[in-house]
C-alpha cells in the first residue's frame, strides 16, 4: 500500500524535537503560573458562527483561512484559528466573572489556518496565549509585556528579538484614521492588486498590517495614526512607556504596527526578529476592550497576546541556540532473555516492583528476542546506568543479575529486596530527575 501522508502544513513532532517542546513549554507555564496566571483548556472546535460574529468581516481569517466543514447534523464547524475567542466564549458561558471580575489566564495548544505554507507559516501551529480581563489601566498591559519578556529571557532568544508597541487609540481615533488612510492610499491604487484594493475600502488599516515587500514602500509615508489617537489614549501609551522604561524593557515605537483583527484599540505589540525572513513575528498581542461589548453588550475591557511555538523553535535553531542536549536518559535497561510465558510474566512483576520502589527512574525492559549480545551491546553508548538480566538461570535461584555499565564494578546475582536496596544506593541522587525538564 502506498503511504497515506500527512496534511500540508501539518507537521509531526518526532521525539528528539519534542524534547524541546517540553522543555519549552514547561519554561513557559512556570513563568505563566508565578505570575499567578490560570490555565483554561477550549475544544479545538466551536461553532462557525462563533468566529464568525467575533473576528470581523474583513479579515484573512474570517475570508480564507478557515478549517470549516459541516458536521453529521449540517452543523457548520470551524477549527479555531485563534483561541481569544474560544477563551471569551468559555468565560461567558461559565459565568466566570460572577466571583471574581478581574481575571488573568493562560492557554497552550494548537489552531489551523488555511494559510500560504512556508517556513515559520503552517496550517497547524502552536500558540501559548494569555488573556486577561476587566483591567483597563495601563498596569496590566504592562504586566503581560513583562511576562513575554522573562519568557524569552529565559528561553535564551532576548537578543534576537525586539518589543514593537503602538497605540490605536479609542474607536473614534480608528474611524479618524481610517478616513485619512484610505484617502493616502487611494492615490497608490494602481499598483496595489484586486485583494488589497478591496481592504483599502473595506478596512485600510489592515493594509499597514501587509507582509508584501513589494508595495512596503508605499505604507513608509503613510500619516501615522498618532495625530489622530484621544487625549485618554496618549496617556495610557504613556503610562505604559513609562512603567516599561522603569522596568528596564527596550521597546521601539511602530507607529505602522496594527493587529490582523478588527477588534484592537489601545496598546498593541509585537516581539519581531530579523532571522525568520518575513515570518518575523513569534509574538503578537493587544488591547480588545471593545470585543466583548460587541459580542454581548458589556463593557469588559481584556488584553492578551499569543506566542508562536513553531517560530521560537526556528529562531532557536537559526541562532544555534537550540537545547539539543536535553537528552532522554534511561538509568535501568531490564534484559528478559527467553520466551517463556511465566518468566516473562515474573519479569514484568519484577520492574513494576522496581518502578514502586524508585519512582523517579526511568526503566525500559526491552521485549524483544535478540540474543543477550547483541542486546548488551545496543545498551553501551546509550547513557545506560545498569542493566538487569532475567533468564532462566536468574528464574531458578529467585534472583536477578545486576551489571553495572558506569563503572568497574563485577556483575552481581541478587534477590529482589537486597537488587531494590542496591539501586536505592546507586540512584539517590536521581530524585528530581524530572524537574531537569
Ligand atoms: P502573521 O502576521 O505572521 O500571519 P498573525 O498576525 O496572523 O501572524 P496572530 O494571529 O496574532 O498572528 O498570532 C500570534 C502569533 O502566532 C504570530 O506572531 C506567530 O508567531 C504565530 N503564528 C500565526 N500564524 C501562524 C502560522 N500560520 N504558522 C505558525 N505560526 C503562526
Ligand atoms: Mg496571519
Amino acid at each position: 500500500m502506498k503511504i497515506i501522508k500527512s496534511i500540508k502544513g501539518m507537521k509531526d513532532i518526532l521525539p528528539k524535537k519534542s524534547f524541546i517542546w517540553q522543555y519549552i513549554e514547561n519554561k513557559i507555564k512556570i513563568i505563566l503560573y508565578k505570575y499567578s496566571y490560570l490555565e483554561i483548556r477550549t475544544p479545538i472546535i466551536e461553532k462557525t458562527k462563533l468566529f464568525n460574529i467575533s473576528l470581523g468581516k474583513t479579515t484573512d481569517l474570517i475570508n480564507k483561512e478557515m478549517y470549516t466543514f459541516k458536521d453529521k447534523k449540517n452543523n457548520s464547524l470551524t477549527l479555531r484559528p485563534e483561541n481569544t475567542t474560544s477563551i471569551i466564549r468559555c468565560i461567558l458561558e461559565n459565568n466566570i466573572f460572577f466571583k471574581n471580575k478581574k481575571q488573568k489566564f493562560w492557554y497552550f495548544g494548537p489552531m489551523f489556518r488555511y494559510e500560504n505554507t512556508q517556513n515559520g507559516r503552517y496550517r497547524q501551529f502552536y500558540q501559548f496565549g494569555v488573556e486577561t480581563f476587566n483591567m483597563s489601566g495601563p498596569d496590566i498591559d504592562s504586566e503581560i509585556i513583562l511576562i513575554t519578556n522573562r519568557i524569552f529571557n529565559i528561553l535564551g532568544i532576548k537578543k534576537y528579538i525586539t518589543l514593537e508597541i503602538n497605540t490605536l487609540g479609542n474607536k473614534k481615533s480608528r474611524i479618524i484614521y481610517a478616513n485619512i488612510l484610505f484617502k493616502y492610499l487611494k492615490k497608490y491604487k494602481n499598483y496595489l492588486n484586486k485583494n488589497i484594493f478591496y481592504k483599502l475600502y473595506k478596512n485600510p488599516l489592515r493594509l499597514l498590517d501587509n507582509k508584501k515587500n513589494n508595495i512596503k514602500y508605499i505604507f513608509n509615508n503613510t500619516p501615522k495614526i498618532i495625530s489622530c489617537i484621544d487625549i485618554d489614549s496618549i496617556k495610557h501609551f504613556e503610562y505604559l512607556k513609562n512603567i516599561l522604561n522603569f522596568t528596564n524593557i527596550n521597546y521601539k515605537i511602530n507607529t505602522n504596527l496594527v493587529r490582523g483583527l478588527d477588534y484592537y484599540s489601545r496598546t498593541v505589540f509585537e516581539w519581531t526578529t530579523i532571522f525568520l525572513g518575513s515570518q518575523n513575528t513569534i509574538c503578537a498581542g493587544g488591547r480588545y476592550d471593545y470585543l466583548i461589548k460587541y459580542l454581548i453588550g458589556k463593557n469588559i475591557p481584556a488584553i492578551g497576546f499569543a506566542i508562536g511555538i513553531e517560530r521560537i523553535i526556528l529562531l532557536l535553531e537559526k541562532i544555534k541556540k537550540l537545547p539539543i542536549n536535553i537528552k532522554f536518559k534511561i538509568n535501568i535497561l531490564f534484559i528478559i532473555i527467553s520466551n517463556e510465558k511465566y518468566l516473562k510474566i515474573n519479569s514484568i512483576k519484577i520492574a513494576e516492583k522496581i518502578r514502586n520502589e524508585l519512582p523517579n527512574l526511568i526503566l525500559k525492559i526491552n521485549f524483544c528476542n535478540k540474543s543477550l549480545k547483541k542486546q548488551l551491546s545496543e545498551a553501551n553508548n546509550k547513557g545506560i546506568y545498569i542493566i538487569l538480566i532475567y533468564g532462566i538461570n536468574e528464574q531458578k535461584k529467585n534472583k536477578i543479575t545486576i551489571k553495572y555499565l558506569y563503572k568497574r564494578k563485577k556483575q552481581n546475582l541478587l534477590k529482589l529486596k537486597n537488587l531494590i536496596k542496591e539501586l536505592k544506593l546507586i540512584f539517590y541522587h536521581e530524585s528530581n530527575y524530572f524537574n531537569y525538564w
